[in-house]
């Protein structure tokens, strides 16, 4: 295939991207092929000679799009959003475009200076503390793409344990441990899993917040069994019902017992773009990393998890490995960063690019009144949800994200099966306490109030059609 073949073929595909984003309502927002279907629309073997491009175009609808649960259908109401817009394509067909492999600077400087760039950008958007900002003059801190929330907390554990090392010794290691909440997100039990040290689970009580009281608790018991706690991960709204731990009083005892602070802010994040948000955030200036993702709801599709550390000199420290064929001369650029030493893998996507694109063809407004907008829509849905009266709600929504549950927990189950069957909506359950909800999460890009209005519709005839069984 030459250049003059992809202009065409590119440009074809370019159309069948645009045509299924704007007409993706026309489809059933939940995939409902059986387990295998593919296997029967393909061949065993892939192809000897080549094919032509309208034979594969073809399939996109034959093949790939009955097996797709469309995420950025307006009536995806389920798990949290993830976030497109054609911003974000453009950047990522750049990206392919350039495909440079960005693990050190001369590697290609653009990748690296582009990403230090907008992750200050993005850092100062959300009023990030200037610790965490490379360009300020006292500041030791910068951030990086990696590509997803669950990655960032590894490797923060990572540098955490690595420092804990220095400081205990290596023999200690057994005896490390790291705290979340109950509620917290599965990725921190992972992480842990991963990187051998152990996990204390935090029990947190009806409010559902990790604090620094409980948190205490937990490590003065652990310290009395000769545990070494080396790690926190607070959580800055919860994958099941959107709670905020109390980070300033979690960010005090860690400071307190010297252990690493770290933020998982992955869904939520994206609000503090709005300044009225910040206050969920309060104690940062005490943490040592912060992850969020802009490709919850920020508009960047995925996968772009921005992660920032307060000392990069540690990360350094820690993932310094010094290969000749890697290594730089000091002239090279002294203030530039060798990403490949702030994350696990080497190679790195010119990621940057689709959220400089973003950030520039929306600007911060747009993406404030979208947050914004989520929110109120979130609230709504919470109002009328109730007024149906079958249905309580968990807690007024602070986020995009509404739980709520009929008197019964099969009852409330059930529905969402039916949901499910029926098809016009996607929305998901949780579990709290022993109680099942179900979770509105409202985020997608094309979401708008009569969506909302219909869901609560449906939501009110398939409830009814089970009362009356
Ligand atoms: C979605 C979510 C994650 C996982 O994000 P990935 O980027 O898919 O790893 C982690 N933590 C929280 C709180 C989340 O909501």
């Amino acid at each position: 295939m030459n250049a003059k073949e992809f202009r065409v073929a590119a440009k074809n595909l370019i159309d069948i991207v645009a045509d299924y984003l704007e007409n993706i309502e026309e489809r059933r927002v939940i995939s409902n092929v059986e387990p295998g279907y593919m296997k029967a629309l393909l061949p065993s073997e892939a192809p000897t000679e080549k094919e032509n491009w309208q034979d594969v175009f073809d399939d996109i609808e034959k093949v790939i799009m009955p097996g797709i649960t469309h995420w950025h259908h307006p009536n995806f109401f389920a798990f949290y959003p993830t976030a497109n817009s054609f911003p974000g394509i453009c950047g990522d067909i750049l990206s392919s475009a350039i495909a440079c492999i960005g693990f050190s600077w001369i590697a290609s400087p653009a990748c690296t200076e582009l990403e230090v760039i907008v992750l200050d950008w993005l850092a100062k958007a959300i009023s990030l503390p200037k610790c965490f900002i490379s360009s300020e003059p006292k500041s030791e801190g910068g951030g990086i793409i990696v590509g997803t929330a669950s990655e960032a907390t590894l490797t923060a554990l990572i540098v955490a344990r690595d420092e804990a090392k220095r400081k205990y010794g290596k023999n200690a290691s057994l005896n490390f441990v790291a705290y979340c909440s109950s509620e917290a997100h599965c990725s921190v039990k992972k992480a842990t899993i991963i990187a051998g040290v152990q996990c204390n689970l935090v029990k947190v009580g009806d409010d559902l917040k990790l604090n620094g009281k409980l948190l205490e608790e937990a490590i003065l018991k652990d310290k009395s069994n000769r545990l070494i706690p080396i790690f926190v991960c607070g959580t800055i709204g919860t994958t099941n019902t959107c709670a905020f731990d109390d980070l300033e009083s979690i960010s005090e005892i860690s400071q307190k017992y010297e252990i690493w602070c770290h933020v998982d802010a992955a869904y939520a994040g994206s609000s503090f773009i709005c300044a009225e948000y910040r206050y969920l955030m309060k104690g940062i200036e005490n943490c040592d990393s912060f992850v969020f993702n802009p490709h919850k709801w920020l508009q960047v599709n995925f996968d772009c998890s921005t992660l920032w550390y307060r000392n990069v000199k540690i990360v350094e420290r820690t993932f310094a490995i010094d290969a000749l064929y890697l290594r730089r001369t000091d002239e090279q650029c002294k203030s530039a960063p060798d990403f490949r030493q702030w994350q696990i893998p080497l190679g790195r996507r010119f990621r940057s690019l689709k959220l400089w694109f973003v950030l520039r063809m929306m600007g911060i407004k747009h993406l404030q009144e979208t947050i914004r907008k989520h929110i109120n829509l979130a609230k709504l849905f919470a109002k009328e949800i109730q007024k149906t009266g079958y249905f309580q709600i968990l807690e007024e929504p602070i986020m995009g994200l509404i739980c709520f549950r009929s008197k019964e927990n099969e009852e409330t189950l059930r529905l969402v099966d039916e949901l499910k069957k029926d098809g016009r909506i996607f929305v998901t359950p949780c579990d709290v306490q022993n109680k099942n909800y179900i979770r509105m999460s409202i985020g997608s890009t094309n979401v708008e109030e009569c969506h909302v209005l219909n869901a609560v519709r449906v939501i009110n005839e398939m409830f009814n059609k089970i009362k009356e069984e």
